[in-house]
């Protein structure tokens, strides 16, 4: 019922890319309801939440997808990247393999979307501190070099995650405006 008769100024769609298990869904039940489930099962079919926020005295309804268990290389579609200006690109930092396909993720999210969308990489469960298998340099040598912002994550803990989220909005709506 918040959203009633609340005039929206702009809709942008973002999606979130990655392995599975990384933490995407939980990363999204956390900005957009601020919850978060241990036990979260796999997404069934291709879905979305939104969060309406205030940026810049604009009204933005945020749309953030999800991938549906379609975690696979190649095996999101391309209806899923259609119309995104954002994507956010999650891996685990304490699993190596998860950052070393970022950049597979990154050519096939450049391969659909626009060019002018806004990505931000993001190193999940930063939580498990004494678990990390990607050092923040390496991510941050990646990020600069590709031209991606960059953050380390816990939905766990909430930790940057509302940042990372209205850091890739605001940064859409700075191209936009
Ligand atoms: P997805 O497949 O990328 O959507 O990953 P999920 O969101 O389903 O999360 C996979 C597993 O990692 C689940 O058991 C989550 O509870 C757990 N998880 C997600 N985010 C975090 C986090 O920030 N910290 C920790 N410790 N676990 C997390
Ligand atoms: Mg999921």
């Amino acid at each position: 019922y918040g959203d009633f008769n609340q005039k929206i100024d702009y809709v942008f769609k973002v999606v979130l890319i990655g392995d599975s298990a990384v933490g995407k869904s939980q990363l999204l039940a956390r900005f957009a309801r601020n919850e978060f489930s241990v036990d979260s099962k796999a997404t069934i079919g291709v879905e979305f939440q939104t969060k309406t926020l205030a940026i810049d005295h604009k009204t933005v309804k945020a749309q953030i997808w999800d991938t549906a268990g379609q975690e696979r290389y190649r095996a999101v579609t391309s209806a899923y990247y259609r119309g995104a200006v954002g994507a956010m690109l999650v891996y685990d930092m304490t699993k190596r393999q998860s950052f070393d396909h970022m950049a597979r993720w990154l050519e096939e999210l450049r391969g659909h979307a626009d060019k002018n969308i806004v990505i931000m990489l993001i190193g999940n469960k930063c939580d498990l501190g004494s678990l990390r298998a990607v050092p923040t340099e390496d991510a941050q040598e990646f990020a600069q070099r590709e031209n991606l912002f960059f953050m380390e994550t816990s939905a766990l803990e909430s930790t940057n995650v509302e940042t990372a989220f209205f850091t890739v909005l605001t940064e859409i709506y700075r191209i936009i405006s």
